[in-house]
């Protein structure tokens, strides 16, 4: 899943880059308000991270500027955003969620409940409650970030698997290659050109060929439990 980090403090964003990107999160940082709104508009991010004290002015200018925003073009005014403040900073933390944020955490905050509250963003926006993707036998943990066919564990890479949530996650919506690698990769990856035909060759290698359906010349898609 791609996460923009709006964040001014080097420490913090190395820190978040570190944790983060280990579980598997493709993260780009800008450290202003201007970096952060042309990020917005050139790339589609399923979840925002907004510091709210930024050199060029308070992040809730962003976030006002982001909700506000016409829907179906980019930015899309939807994207959940998490704001991170100081302990200090009440107000702003009711001003920040008054303006439309999803969720808040006070510096210095715990990588894994950062993970876990991120996740749980990311379930609301798909509009589900369960922790656990379920289609038909095939069950999803993105905590665990394990998977299992027919009770049997399947080891995935990490790619594998962000390929695999993301089509879920979709479903049954057809993800295009395009939009698969935009969730994958950050800015600083470099992508072979067919990674993401290699890692659905993978991946129906190990969960049978019928997990993904492909629609030529489009892309891929995770049929409904039943269709
Ligand atoms: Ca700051």
């Amino acid at each position: 899943m791609r996460v923009l980090v709006v964040e001014d403090d080097d420490g913090i964003a190395a820190g978040l880059a570190a944790t983060l990107g280990a579980q598997g999160w493709a993260l780009d940082r800008v450290a202003s308000l201007a970096a952060g709104w042309a990020a917005l508009q050139a790339e589609a991010f399923d979840l925002v991270l907004l510091d709210l004290g930024l050199p060029d002015g308070e992040g809730g200018t962003l976030l006002r500027r982001l909700r506000g925003a016409p829907s179906g073009r980019m930015p899309d005014p939807q994207t959940p955003v998490l704001i991170m403040t100081a302990r200090d900073e009440v107000a702003s933390r009711i001003a920040g969620l008054d303006l439309g944020a999803d969720d808040y955490l006070t510096k210095p905050f715990d990588p894994d409940e950062l993970a876990a509250r991120m996740r749980a963003l990311r379930r609301r926006a798909a509009g589900r409650a369960q922790p656990v993707l379920a289609f038909g036998d095939l069950l999803v943990d993105p905590a665990a970030r394990s998977v299992s066919r027919g009770g049997q564990p399947v080891e995935l890479s990490a790619r594998e698997f962000a390929v695999l949530l993301a089509l879920l996650e979709a479903s049954p919506r057809v993800l295009s290659r395009a939009q698969i690698e935009a969730k994958l990769y950050n800015w600083a990856s470099s992508i072979e050109s067919n990674a993401v035909e290699v890692h659905v060759h993978h991946l129906r290698r190990k969960l049978g060929d019928s997990a993904i359906r492909t629609v030529r010349g489009v892309g891929y898609f995770v049929p409904q439990e039943g269709a």
